[in-house]
């Protein structure tokens, strides 16, 4: 079928300039709204599971990282397979500009989420891994575990792994809450330990900052972090906290599912979005210089 577009009338046409206008006042008046961040990012929590590499493999996800001006990544999956083929793929990590920081999952299939807490065979897993290392260097920490039941924090692999992060120096990534970020630390309080999500359950930021206080090695990671952004601004709450900690902050992407490879660009976009309300200095450290600072990493 064909359509005729008739021209608008003298009478639409005045409406639609006001219109205009009243968008370019309001473009200007939005102007007061930052521009968003624009250095390099480190993205601290980055999953490359088995389930992604057939739809997204090694060319599709690094092009993501790339595109979206991520230089750094802490690399895990589930098994461990897929961090290792990141980390074996030097020259394209190097092509893209990204490094790879790898941890150790605690996961070879789903059964191990609820169990790996208690199960001698996830301990002896990660010593192997850790004697093995991998083509882009030694394994830098252990983790993304979850403790869906912070009582299983003291589970006695829990508290095995946490005094070898300690002891060895690597850096934990616990999806955990609050409670169960006091019961890690009981194990060993001077481990390097990023909470994943700070509170995925929506612990109050309150509670973050005590427990930023009580812990000076605890850093918080902030994808999926409820009440972070209201209404498509920083809540004043958590832009009062990072100026506070400008130190104890990462960015991640948490692609723990294929649908977050989809929307990876999109994710690190908004993180850029947030991060251009803050200081420029401290936006700077949570996006880049505080992993880089963690992990001995060069821009
Ligand atoms: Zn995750």
């Amino acid at each position: 079928m064909h359509v005729t577009l008739r021209p608008p009338s003298r009478r639409a046409l005045g409406a639609w300039l006001a219109g205009a206008v009243l968008a370019a006042t309001a473009g200007f008046v939005g102007a007061a709204e930052p521009a968003p961040y624009g250095g390099p990012l480190f993205d601290a929590h980055l999953h490359y599971n088995d389930d992604a590499q057939q739809p997204h493999p090694l060319p599709d996800v690094l092009g993501r990282m790339q595109r979206s001006g991520v230089r750094a990544i802490i690399a895990n999956s589930r098994p461990n397979d897929g961090t290792k083929s990141l980390a074996a793929a030097t020259d394209a990590t190097r092509a893209a500009g990204v490094t790879v920081v790898p941890f150790i999952r605690l996961y070879r299939d789903r059964a191990d989420y609820g169990s790996w807490f208690r199960d001698p065979s996830i301990a002896r897993m990660v010593e192997t891994e850790l004697a093995a290392g991998t083509a882009a260097g030694p394994y830098r920490g252990l983790g993304e575990f979850h403790l869906y039941d912070s009582a299983n924090a003291d589970g006695p692999i829990a508290r095995e792994l946490m005094q070898l992060a300690q002891a060895r120096g690597l850096v934990v990534l616990a999806h955990c809450d609050d409670v169960a970020v006091e019961k890690l630390f009981a194990h060993a309080p001077n481990a390097k330990l990023i909470w994943a999500h700070t509170g995925i359950g929506g612990v109050p930021a309150e509670r973050v900052r005590e427990l930023l206080r009580r812990h000076p090695t605890l850093m918080g990671e902030l994808s999926y972090r409820p009440g972070l952004v209201v209404d498509g601004r920083l809540a004043p709450e958590w832009r009062a906290l990072f100026v506070e900690f400008p130190q104890r902050f990462l960015v991640g992407s948490d692609t723990w599912v294929n649908a977050r490879w989809q929307y990876y660009e999109g994710l690190m976009a908004e993180a850029r979005r947030w991060l251009g309300e803050l200081p420029p200095e401290v936006a700077q450290r949570i996006a880049w210089g505080n992993g880089a600072a963690l992990f001995g990493l060069r821009e």
